[in-house]
Formats: C-alpha cells, structure tokens, sequence
C-alpha cells in the first residue's frame, strides 16, 4: 500500500505542519510524507538478498524494518540526512519518528498479521488487525482504503488553504524538493 502510506502521511503532515509553524515558526513536516515511505525498502532488501546472495534461505524479510528497533535506527538517520540541509536535528526527528510510525500503525489496522514484526531482531511475533484488507499489497491495499484516503487528504488541504492563505500544495512539495537537493549536496560535498 504504497500509495495509501504516501496519501495518509501528506494528510498527517500536512495538519502537523501547520501547528508546528505556529509554535516554531517553521514548517517542515513534509520529511513525515518522506520516512514514511522507508520502511517498505525492507522489499526491495529482501529482492536484492535473493538475487544476489549465496544463501539458500532469505537473510532479509518484508516486515524487518517494520520494528521498534528500525523506527529508533532510520529515524535516526533520516534526521542526520536532512540536518545537512540546516534543518535542526530534533526537529527533523521528531517528524521522522511521527512517519515512520505513521506506516506502521496503518500497516497494523489495515492488513493482517503478515509482516509487522514490532520487536524484531528481538522477537518475530507478527501484528495486525486485517480491518481494512485481507491481502498485503505492495502499492494500493483495496479501494476502500484508497477512498478514505483522498477524502482525508483533500479535508487536510483545504483545511491549511482556508486557515493559511498563502500555503499551497506546490509550495509545500517545492520546500521538501528543495530541502532533499541541499542535503543530498552537502553529503557530496563532504564526501569529497
Ligand atoms: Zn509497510
């Protein structure tokens, strides 16, 4: 449900950000719609392990990452990514660790006990409420899921346009393009 991960969290995102500007003067919750996409790359790790990896049984599942222990680890370090743009580490983290759980929790009430392992390395015991889908899908979990969605989205949007009249979609995506272009930058040029 990749699709509906990106819808909910720019909905969740969106209204943070706006009392987050209130009280801080800034706005850049747009990293929430960002880490909340990372812990599904535990698919694209387990592909990769299965394509080139010697070992006949699996070294990474899809549901590895969708831990305790994977929010603490990459929230982490998507704050140290987006630090490199000046955007302040505890600020960063705070809307990395709201994403992340984000995914996690919509995991938990839409699919069943298939992949969320909440204490993994620690415990492989699976979760899940299976309230909304009966099959795990990758990009859209099933229509109903989808629906709510865009509704909830859309009242987000209009909501922030009615309460900050100067604040738009385009704006909003533009300052995270552009936050992702600085840090990406400033890694390379420390590289260098
Ligand atoms: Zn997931």
């Amino acid at each position: 449900m990749y699709i509906e991960h990106l819808i909910y969290s720019a909905a969740l995102a969106i209204i943070i950000g706006m009392a987050f500007l209130r009280y801080t003067g800034r706005d850049q919750s747009w990293i929430i719609i960002f880490a909340s996409i990372v812990p599904d790359i535990d698919y694209l790790f387990k592909i990769g392990c299965e394509f080139f990896s010697p070992l006949p049984s699996p070294t990474f599942m899809h549901g590895d990452f969708h831990a305790i222990p994977g929010l603490i680890f990459f929230s982490f370090f998507i704050a140290l990514f987006f630090s490199n743009a000046g955007i302040k580490f505890k600020h960063a983290l705070f809307f990395s660790v709201v994403g992340y759980s984000s995914h996690l929790i919509e995991d938990f009430i839409v699919h069943p006990p298939y992949f969320n392992r909440y204490l993994y390395p620690f415990d492989t015991t699976l979760y899940g409420t299976k309230i909304l889908s009966d099959v795990p899908d990758l990009v859209i979990a099933n229509s109903g899921t989808l629906l709510i969605g865009v509704m909830v989205l859309c009242a987000a949007i209009i909501v922030r346009t009615r309460i900050e009249p100067g604040w738009s979609v385009k704006k909003y995506v533009g300052n995270g393009v552009t936050a992702c272009q600085k840090s990406i930058k400033r890694l390379m040029e420390g590289n260098e």
